[in-house]
């Protein structure tokens, strides 16, 4: 039997199902769902997406016998709505849209109201008795195939209407009567004529076939391209194509279109939420050219339709025990549900809906913890602004206007009024705000470079709104008092007879919570969750957003087998760390407590020592400071484990270089500028990352092994005898050969001897390895033998594993990921392939000799939700990322966890 291509569905049966989303798209999928279960949809097809990747595979050509199956698809259409392709009668009109598995609002291309010609147009005028609209519909679908498959730009239609809108004297579109637009038809056939050459196809079937290729083509457009390098989304899954027969919410006053959702998707309050347009068609609503209406007024305007509305919204939820985002066309009262998919949502809506389905009975807490992607946390500790400073613009009267609050968080810029202004200001270091009538998919590289978003059009389902909330940007969109003149790059706010001009390149600040456009740059401060959690200033009580988050926290650290812990160096870090989850220090820096200028003298004075007992001197004026740093680091993780690297980068990084210094430097050191400054040349290294850093300076000075050994066991034994509960592991950085870390090891064991004596107290401590030498990695059997634990530093792993330098790759690491050499960055989401491999290696070798090695992961990776999951794949017990990150880490871990 030939291969199924086209899946049909239509009078309540259908040829798919909810579960083929790979195979159907999400919209393909969910269309025969709602057909299934009796859901009042237009009846279509839609053509899987392995014609997608058979296209891409095949020098874009198709199945042989996709062609009769779309012929078979169509006559189901006709035979079931008694109407016919081309017909002068009863013509049959249909939408070709793409819609891949994963949603990718706006960015490839439609067709609407396929099938006109000059026959069928005269059917539409029968079968409608409105000759005005069927002729509206016939120049639209003209310029839109044109457009979209003809590739003839939109102005050179717009001209011929404008200069027609002159001719008659009418100031609007709609000013336009039958007539008028008639005479448009043979105008833009003759435009198409001359722009591509070919006359404009007359067959419904030639129209559907080059439709359809146009909708498989874009897929590899800049914009989705783009889209799916943003989104992660692999270019290999392809689109699937959607035939679906016309309805019409531009039929008159009885007719309309919208969106909607069963919840808001910008805080998740349980409430029907969504907005329409009467008289127009859905492309309207979206393209935020008219501000529509609040859903409520349909119940005003249309009852029945309303009511119909809001029960199949509370089925769907139900059906699909999820947020939906749904999207409707009444033609002549009648309402069709043109889909329904998973709404996009913004962290708040997330953690809200997450907790409330739960208490609903209508999800568990697995599938509540799935709901929440880790990759907006962030955005749940958006800055907001000082209240203080906002209420002081506010009496000034800087409120310049009020839109709709469509992406939450404050943010305050200088305007960029283009995409391209944007990357260019954000490159240049400021934070701008993108301010534009409405935003289009081509304006994505800059809305993703902008601190926040402002439109003038446009409602909460807009492009802006909904790109922003996807990429965790504020935004106000339906700014209805902001006029833009591009060209004078000047922005005007109009309030009754005032007008504030502002130009690209002055401040302003938008509040996405409160929809406050402000004139003025005003200082943003830490989230909710941060006062509540970080720095106390409000009572858990007191936020239902914090208590909810807290809710999916503690159901995240049940569900999650890793461990969380921070990279910390300091007290302060630490206590964040704490309070957002952590369970330990998985990675303190300790070279980062050098650089003040009391101790950057004692460490120089350590370097150019020239001397063992003058730099034994200079270590023992250290000694204090160490040991201070780690009580209050002890004290502050409570008993949790706190792992602590010895010395890593190279010594002349703690060197001065300016003359000036040096001198000074010489001065205090008693010694002659001379001889100082030829210390410092001889530390300078060609290739300082593959240098004398890590346990090699430990080799050769092993005092400075043993003062910071000392520092920590004599910390934890003063804390010991105070009660405090201490938890030490030292860990050894950068070894390669396990004589390395035998060689230090004896340097810690017996410094550990001299202080437990000398205290009489002993402390259990471990003693570890990073791994983070390819050598170490697959040698790691030789090394565990001296090892209770390995972190592996997946930093130096991935610079030396893969060969890329830390400092250097970003230069070309970027095309590299374009062309998919690397999926990603490899420093931020772990190349699990290769180094993961040398992972693998190293646990597989390490275990093997001794089966109690801890295992955890310290590089920036142990913050990147991918990376976690292999990290849970691979049986590690912790991951080690910035105290910041760790809620992600916490939500990713638990993630990984329900798999
Ligand atoms: C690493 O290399 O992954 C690591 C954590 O150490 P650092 O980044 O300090 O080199
Ligand atoms: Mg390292």
């Amino acid at each position: 039997m030939a291969e199924k291509y086209v899946y049909y569905f239509g009078s309540g049966r259908a040829d798919g199902n909810a579960s083929q989303k790979q195979l159907l798209g999400g919209k393909g999928a969910n269309l025969a769902e709602m057909t299934s279960l009796g859901i009042p949809v237009p009846p279509g097809f839609t053509i899987s997406t392995e014609v997608c990747t058979h296209y891409y595979d095949n020098d874009k050509t198709y199945p042989s016998n996709l062609k009769a199956q779309i012929k078979a698809g169509i006559e189901k259409i006709e035979s079931s709505l008694q109407k016919k392709f081309g017909d002068l009668k009863t013509p049959l009109l249909v939408s070709v849209r793409s819609g891949a598995a994963v949603s990718m609002p706006g960015m490839m291309d439609t067709v609407l109201n396929l099938g006109l010609n000059e026959d069928s147009v005269k059917g539409l005028i029968e079968l409608t008795q409105n000759e005005r609209f069927a002729y509206d519909s016939y120049r639209r679908f003209i310029q839109m195939f044109g457009n979209v498959v003809l590739c003839i730009d939109h102005h050179h239609f717009e001209n011929i209407l404008e200069s027609l809108k002159k001719e008659k004297g009418a100031e609007f579109d709609t000013d336009l009567c039958a007539e008028d637009l008639k005479e448009l038809i043979p105008k833009y056939k003759t435009a198409v004529k001359h722009k591509s050459g070919l006359d404009f196809p007359e067959s419904p079937e030639e129209q559907l076939d080059r439709a359809i290729d146009a909708v498989f083509a874009s897929w590899n457009n800049s914009r989705a391209i783009t889209y799916r390098k943003l989104n992660s989304i692999p270019d290999g899954i392809g689109t699937a194509v959607n035939v679906q027969s016309m309805v019409y919410g531009n039929m008159g006053e009885t007719s309309g279109t919208g969106v909607a959702f069963t919840r808001n998707p910008s805080n998740g309050e349980k409430k029907f939420f969504g907005e329409f347009l009467m008289n127009a068609q859905g492309e309207d609503v979206v393209a935020g050219i008219r501000t529509p209406l609040s859903i409520e007024r349909l119940a005003d305007i249309m009852p029945n339709a309303h009511k119909e509305l809001l029960e199949i919204s509370e089925r769907l939820e139900k059906h699909y025990t999820d947020m939906q985002d749904l999207e409707f066309t009444i033609e002549n009262g009648e309402l069709f549900l043109l889909q329904t998919r998973n709404a996009k949502r913004t962290a708040f809506a997330a953690i809200r809906t997450a907790v409330e389905m739960v208490e609903e009975g209508l999800i568990t807490k697995e599938t509540a913890l799935k709901r929440v992607d880790p990759h907006t946390l962030p955005s749940l500790l958006a800055k907001i602004f000082d209240q203080g400073e906002k209420n002081k613009a506010i009496d000034e009267g800087q409120v310049l206007a009020r839109g709709l609050a469509a992406g939450p968080g404050a943010a305050s810029g200088v305007i960029s009024f283009s995409a391209e202004k944007t990357v260019e200001v954000s490159k240049s270091g400021k934070n701008t705000i993108l301010v534009r009538v409405e935003t289009s998919p081509e304006d994505i590289a800059g809305m993703h470079s902008s601190e926040g978003i402002l439109t003038a059009c446009g409602g909460m389902t807009s492009h802006a709104a909904v790109v922003a909330r996807g990429m965790n940007r504020p935004c106000i969109v339906g700014c209805g008092d902001l006029e833009i003149d591009y060209a004078k790059k000047t922005a005007y706010f109009k309030n009754g007879d005032n007008t504030v001009e502002l130009k690209e390149g002055d401040y302003i600040s938008i509040d996405g919570f409160t929809g406050e456009v402000i004139n003025a740059n005003i200082k943003t401060i830490p989230s909710e969750i941060e006062q509540v959690y970080l720095e106390g200033s409000l009572k858990l009580e007191e936020s239902t957003l914090a208590q909810q988050y807290q809710k999916i926290m503690s159901w995240a650290s049940e569900y999650s087998k890793l461990k969380v812990r921070a990279n910390a160096d300091t007290a302060v870090d630490a206590r964040t760390a704490v309070k957002y989850g952590a369970t330990g220090i998985g990675l303190c820096r300790t070279e980062h407590m050098f650089f003040d200028d009391e101790r950057i003298l004692e460490m120089r004075k350590m370097i150019v020592a020239s001397s063992t007992e003058k730099r034994e001197g200079a270590l023992a004026n250290l000694l204090p400071f160490q040991r201070n740093d780690f009580k209050e680091l002890f004290t502050e993780m409570q008993g949790f484990a706190v792992t602590i690297r010895l010395l890593d980068p190279p010594l002349h990084e703690f060197l001065p270089h300016d003359n000036e210094a040096i001198t000074e430097l010489a001065k205090e050191l008693g010694e002659d500028v001379k001889a100082v400054t030829k210390v410092i040349e001889e530390q300078k290294e060609f290739n300082p990352m593959l240098g004398h850093r890590g346990c090699r300076l430990g080799v050769s000075y092993p005092e400075i092994t043993a003062m910071q050994t000392r520092a920590i066991l004599e910390a934890a034994c003063e804390l010991k005898r105070e009660g405090i509960e201490v938890s030490p592991e030292i860990m050894v950085p950068l070894v390669g050969h396990y004589k390395e870390l035998e060689n230090q090891s004896n340097v810690i064991r017996e410094t550990a001897a001299k202080v437990f004596e000398e205290k009489d107290v002993e402390v259990d401590f471990l003693l570890g390895t990073m791994i983070e030498v390819p050598r170490a990695a697959v040698t790691a059997d030789e090394i565990a033998e001296y090892a209770d634990f390995f972190s592996f530093g997946t930093n130096d792993l991935t610079q030396m594993g893969a060969g890329f330098s830390r400092d250097d790759a970003h230069s070309f690491l970027p095309h590299y990921v374009d062309l998919k050499i690397y999926g990603h960055n490899p420093f931020q989401v772990l190349d699990t392939k290769g180094v993961g491999r040398l992972i693998k290696t190293a646990i597989e070798l390490g275990k093997g000799q001794k089966n109690s090695l801890k295992l955890g992961v310290c590089g920036e990776h142990g913050g990147d939700p991918e990376s976690i999951a292999f990290c849970n794949k691979i049986g590690l017990d912790y991951v080690s990322c910035s105290p910041y990150r760790v809620p992600i880490a916490i939500l990713a871990a638990a993630q990984a966890a329900i798999g």
